[in-house]
């Protein structure tokens, strides 16, 4: 049995003053969901000291939305999997459609990250997923596999166990229009067969696949009772705890 997790994707969304009542507010409303259901607030960097202090001694955990594949060093402007650690983030967002859009990030940068992520000792959250161009040109399954073959090389098994796969359809993400539930279930399947491939059948089988994409308390319990379908990553309903909770309810 894979353990459910739904993970917020605050975005540029809530400031550190903001924070705390956020994530207490998360914290309170789905503790009914604690040790059922993982529930993770990834916040913008400057917010996760203030996340990871209002969330102690709460089921909640706290994540990133990104990570350098450095150790230390000159990045201006960019945060280390050693300093997330340090302040006490245990997931990061990696390869999220907006900063392959927005900020050149490409399959050979979503590996680099993801493997520094692992290897920090923290869970990476791998977004994958096609734009709608792709889908109408049938070139789903082509996307897919290149952004897993490139994206994952050289994760291996054991590292998998800290690895949770996004899959989030670009043109159902923040626009209102969801995958149906069957078009997300045919899409993780084929997600988790090209896993399979690359880290083995059994360790496939205990990989966490989320969906992304507009999923709100009115249609999370339909795409979660699909057999491949493991948790959300949710962006907008993410951003109150009264339509943060009920998603985190349905995976109960
Ligand atoms: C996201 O950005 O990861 C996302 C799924 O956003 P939304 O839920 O707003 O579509």
């Amino acid at each position: 049995m894979r353990k459910k997790i739904i993970a917020g994707n605050w975005k540029m969304n809530i400031k550190p003053g903001e924070t705390a009542a956020l994530v207490k507010a998360v914290a309170e409303a789905t503790k009914d969901a604690a040790g059922i259901v993982d529930v993770v607030c990834c916040t913008p960097a400057i917010d996760i000291p203030a996340a990871v202090a209002a969330a102690a001694g709460t089921h909640v955990k706290i994540g990133a939305e990104n990570a350098h594949w450095a150790e230390s060093g000159a990045y201006t402007g960019e945060i280390s999997t050693a300093m997330l650690a340090d302040a006490g983030v245990e997931y990061v967002i990696i390869g999220h459609s907006e900063r392959r859009q927005y900020f050149g990030e490409s399959d050979e940068t979503v590996n680099k990250r993801a493997r520094a992520v692992i290897a920090a000792g923290l869970t990476a959250i791998v977004c994958i997923g096609e734009t709608l161009e792709e889908r109408e040109a049938g070139k789903l399954e082509e996307v897919i596999e290149r952004q897993m073959n490139v994206g994952l090389k050289d994760i291996s098994s054991t590292d998998a166990a800290k690895l949770v796969i996004a899959y989030e359809p670009v043109w159902a993400i923040g626009t209102g229009k969801t995958a149906t539930p069957d078009q997300a279930q045919e899409v993780h399947a084929l997600i988790r067969a090209t896993l399979a491939k690359l880290v083995g059948a059994e360790t496939a089988e205990t990989v966490r696949i989320q969906y992304g994409g507009s999923m709100k308390a009115s249609n999370a319990a339909e795409l979660l009772a699909k057999k491949d379908i493991d948790g959300g990553l949710i962006g907008g309903a993410a951003l109150k705890a009264d339509t943060f909770a009920p998603i985190v309810a349905a995976a109960k």
